[in-house]
Protein backbone atom coordinates (compact mmCIF):
# COMPACT_ATOMS: atom_id res chain seq x y z
CA UNK A 1 0.00 0.00 0.00
CA UNK A 2 1.38 3.63 -1.33
CA UNK A 3 1.49 6.41 1.35
CA UNK A 4 -1.54 5.86 3.88
CA UNK A 5 -3.24 9.04 4.89
CA UNK A 6 -3.01 10.42 1.14
CA UNK A 7 -6.48 10.40 0.66
CA UNK A 8 -7.41 11.91 3.78
CA UNK A 9 -5.73 15.49 1.85
CA UNK A 10 -7.54 14.79 -1.23
CA UNK A 11 -10.93 14.41 0.65
CA UNK A 12 -10.32 17.57 2.45
CA UNK A 13 -9.30 19.05 -0.28
CA UNK A 14 -12.64 17.64 -2.12
CA UNK A 15 -14.76 18.87 1.18
CA UNK A 16 -13.35 22.41 1.02
CA UNK A 17 -13.69 22.94 -2.39
CA UNK A 18 -17.37 21.37 -2.67
CA UNK A 19 -17.63 24.21 0.57
CA UNK A 20 -16.74 26.68 -1.30
CA UNK A 21 -18.57 26.41 -4.46
CA UNK A 22 -21.44 26.48 -2.42
CA UNK A 23 -20.43 29.42 -0.36
CA UNK A 24 -19.20 31.46 -2.70
CA UNK A 25 -20.99 30.06 -5.96
CA UNK A 26 -24.02 28.68 -5.19
CA UNK A 27 -22.94 25.18 -5.53
CA UNK A 28 -22.11 26.10 -9.41
CA UNK A 29 -18.89 25.42 -10.91
CA UNK A 30 -17.36 29.17 -11.60
CA UNK A 31 -16.12 29.09 -15.53
CA UNK A 32 -13.06 31.63 -14.99
CA UNK A 33 -9.58 31.50 -13.58
CA UNK A 34 -9.78 34.30 -11.24
CA UNK A 35 -12.74 32.43 -9.65
CA UNK A 36 -11.36 29.28 -9.55
CA UNK A 37 -8.12 29.74 -8.01
CA UNK A 38 -8.83 30.97 -4.84
CA UNK A 39 -11.20 27.94 -4.40
CA UNK A 40 -9.82 25.91 -1.60
CA UNK A 41 -8.23 23.02 -3.09
CA UNK A 42 -8.06 24.12 -6.48
CA UNK A 43 -4.66 25.68 -7.81
CA UNK A 44 -3.69 26.99 -11.66
CA UNK A 45 -3.19 22.94 -12.74
CA UNK A 46 -6.43 22.17 -11.56
CA UNK A 47 -8.45 25.30 -13.09
CA UNK A 48 -6.49 24.69 -16.49
CA UNK A 49 -8.11 20.78 -16.51
CA UNK A 50 -11.52 22.21 -15.25
CA UNK A 51 -11.30 25.10 -17.66
CA UNK A 52 -10.61 23.22 -20.88
CA UNK A 53 -12.36 20.10 -20.26
CA UNK A 54 -15.59 20.53 -18.72
CA UNK A 55 -16.36 24.20 -20.24
CA UNK A 56 -13.70 23.69 -23.82
CA UNK A 57 -12.04 27.39 -22.54
CA UNK A 58 -8.26 27.48 -23.50
CA UNK A 59 -7.29 29.26 -20.60
CA UNK A 60 -3.87 28.36 -19.94
CA UNK A 61 -1.62 24.63 -20.60
CA UNK A 62 -2.36 22.16 -17.84
CA UNK A 63 1.52 21.01 -16.32
CA UNK A 64 1.66 17.92 -14.38
CA UNK A 65 4.86 16.14 -13.86
CA UNK A 66 4.64 14.57 -17.46
CA UNK A 67 4.73 17.91 -19.22
CA UNK A 68 6.97 19.02 -17.69
CA UNK A 69 9.53 16.58 -17.96
CA UNK A 70 8.86 16.09 -21.60
CA UNK A 71 8.66 19.97 -22.18
CA UNK A 72 12.15 19.80 -20.89
CA UNK A 73 13.88 17.04 -23.46
CA UNK A 74 11.68 18.89 -26.06
CA UNK A 75 13.98 21.94 -24.79
CA UNK A 76 10.38 24.04 -25.16
CA UNK A 77 11.22 25.27 -21.61
CA UNK A 78 14.72 24.72 -18.68
CA UNK A 79 11.99 25.58 -16.13
CA UNK A 80 11.13 23.26 -13.23
CA UNK A 81 8.56 25.04 -11.76
CA UNK A 82 4.93 24.12 -13.27
CA UNK A 83 3.68 27.62 -13.58
CA UNK A 84 6.74 29.40 -15.61
CA UNK A 85 6.85 25.96 -17.94
CA UNK A 86 3.17 26.80 -18.66
CA UNK A 87 4.47 30.43 -19.68
CA UNK A 88 7.10 29.12 -21.80
CA UNK A 89 4.62 26.69 -23.34
CA UNK A 90 1.63 29.14 -24.32
CA UNK A 91 3.59 31.33 -27.18
CA UNK A 92 5.00 27.82 -28.84
CA UNK A 93 1.29 26.93 -29.30
CA UNK A 94 -1.78 27.69 -30.63
CA UNK A 95 -4.12 28.61 -28.30
CA UNK A 96 -7.27 26.14 -29.60
CA UNK A 97 -4.70 23.58 -29.04
CA UNK A 98 -3.58 24.08 -25.30
CA UNK A 99 -5.98 21.61 -23.58
CA UNK A 100 -5.65 19.10 -26.36
CA UNK A 101 -1.49 19.55 -26.02
CA UNK A 102 -1.34 18.53 -22.21
CA UNK A 103 -3.51 15.04 -23.04
CA UNK A 104 -1.29 14.12 -25.81
CA UNK A 105 2.18 15.12 -23.80
CA UNK A 106 0.31 12.83 -21.02
CA UNK A 107 -0.20 9.92 -22.74
CA UNK A 108 3.11 10.42 -24.53
CA UNK A 109 4.84 10.34 -20.91
CA UNK A 110 2.66 7.47 -20.12
CA UNK A 111 3.11 5.30 -23.19
CA UNK A 112 6.68 6.42 -24.66
CA UNK A 113 8.42 9.03 -22.80
CA UNK A 114 8.23 7.21 -19.62
CA UNK A 115 10.43 8.79 -17.17
CA UNK A 116 14.02 7.40 -16.37
CA UNK A 117 13.19 4.82 -19.18
CA UNK A 118 12.01 6.67 -22.34
CA UNK A 119 11.39 4.64 -25.18
CA UNK A 120 13.47 6.70 -27.62
CA UNK A 121 13.86 4.18 -30.29
CA UNK A 122 10.11 3.82 -30.45
CA UNK A 123 9.26 7.52 -30.32
CA UNK A 124 7.67 9.03 -33.26
CA UNK A 125 8.98 12.44 -32.43
CA UNK A 126 12.40 11.21 -31.67
CA UNK A 127 13.53 13.16 -35.08
CA UNK A 128 12.69 16.65 -33.72
CA UNK A 129 13.49 15.52 -29.83
CA UNK A 130 17.10 17.11 -28.90
CA UNK A 131 17.04 14.76 -26.05
CA UNK A 132 16.52 11.33 -28.45
CA UNK A 133 19.25 8.72 -27.26
CA UNK A 134 19.91 5.62 -29.95
CA UNK A 135 18.92 2.21 -29.72
CA UNK A 136 20.85 0.62 -27.46
CA UNK A 137 22.34 3.62 -25.64
CA UNK A 138 19.98 3.81 -22.52
S1 LIG B 1 12.87 10.93 -28.34
FE1 LIG B 1 13.02 9.99 -26.32
S2 LIG B 1 13.34 11.69 -24.88
FE2 LIG B 1 12.56 12.57 -26.82
S3 LIG B 1 10.34 12.68 -26.56
FE3 LIG B 1 10.78 10.74 -27.56
S4 LIG B 1 10.93 9.23 -25.90
FE4 LIG B 1 11.12 11.30 -24.99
Amino acid sequence: MRSTGFFRAKTRSLIGFAMGLLERHAGSVPRSMAELVPLPGIGRKTANVILGNAFGKNEGITVDTHVGRISRLLRLTRATDAVKVERDLLPLFPRPKWTLLSHLLISHGRAVCVARRPRCAECPIAGECPSARQAGHG
